[in-house]
Parts: C-alpha cells; structure tokens; sequence
C-alpha cells in the first residue's frame, strides 16, 4: 500500500493553533484509509511549538507571530521533520492544509495578519516540494483519490 504523508490537523488531530483541527469529512477519510497509509504530520508541532500557541505567518524567508517574535527556527525545523518523515515512510505525495505557513500550497497570507492571501507555500510544504515530494492541498482531496481509483 502506498503511503501519504498528511496535515495531522486534517486527520482530526487537535493541533490547530487554536486548539481546535481541519477534519476532513469522514468519508473522505474513510477512502484515504482504504487506499493509503496514512502518516500524520504536524510540522509546527514537531518543530516545538505549543497547542494553543499564537498564530504566525511567513513574511520573506521569515515566520513571525502576530506580536511579533521570530519563530522561523522552529518553522524550519518542522519542516525537516516532515520530511525526514515523508523520506522513511516513503511517502509518494503529501496531503497538506491549504493556506497554513508550514502546510500551505499555492497561496498563504501575506505576513500582515490581515486576512490576504498571496501565492506561495508553507515552510514544510516548500521544503517537500523541493525535494520531489508533491504536495496537495486538502480540496484536492478527492481528486487524489479519483487518480488513484483509476489506475
Ligand atoms: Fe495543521 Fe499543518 Fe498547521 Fe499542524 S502545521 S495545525 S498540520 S496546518
């Protein structure tokens, strides 16, 4: 069975900045089970941040929180673990949380903690897709799993 690293808030997990998670709807999950092995990743967790912690956005090269303290380190260090993770399990894809900034694909916010979004990556998200990993965002779903009912 192939193996997809995913976003361990959108497993249910309560990793959330606020405590809370990103459920995916439990049929949706029902069929990633089915046809993956599923290998949760939090990366801001894993890079040592707490749950509830304050929410923080890329600005640059930089992640700060929303009163302002560099938090990049940690950022950068979930990110590894991603992907030493992926790299073990050997994940063929990751399944990611859109618009987070370690999770992101395609678009996060801007850095001003104002609610715009700018195209762009998670620090995790950037560092698989670097390494050849393919990140998918969580509407992407069901099309990842369509792909795979047709192969
Ligand atoms: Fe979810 Fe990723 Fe944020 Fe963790 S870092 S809560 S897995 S989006």
């Amino acid at each position: 069975m192939k193996t997809l690293l995913v976003s361990a808030c959108l497993l249910g997990f309560n990793c959330k900045y606020s405590g809370g998670n990103n459920a995916l709807p439990a049929a949706t999950l029902a069929k990633l089970r089915e046809q993956y092995r599923l290998i949760p990743v939090c990366p801001e967790c894993a890079g040592g941040l707490p749950v509830p912690r304050t929410p923080a956005e890329r600005q640059g090269r930089w992640v700060m929180t929303r009163d302002g303290r560099d938090v990049t380190a940690r950022y950068e260090k979930g990110a590894l673990i991603a992907l030493r993770l992926a790299r073990l399990f050997g994940s063929e894809a990751a399944l990611l949380k859109e618009r987070s900034p370690s999770c992101g694909s395609g678009e996060i916010y801007d850095g001003s903690f104002s609610g715009k979004l700018i195209p762009g990556y998670g620090a995790a998200a950037q560092l698989l897709r670097e390494m050849g990993i393919p990140v998918i965002g969580e509407t992407k779903a069901e099309e990842l799993l369509k792909k795979k009912e047709e192969l």
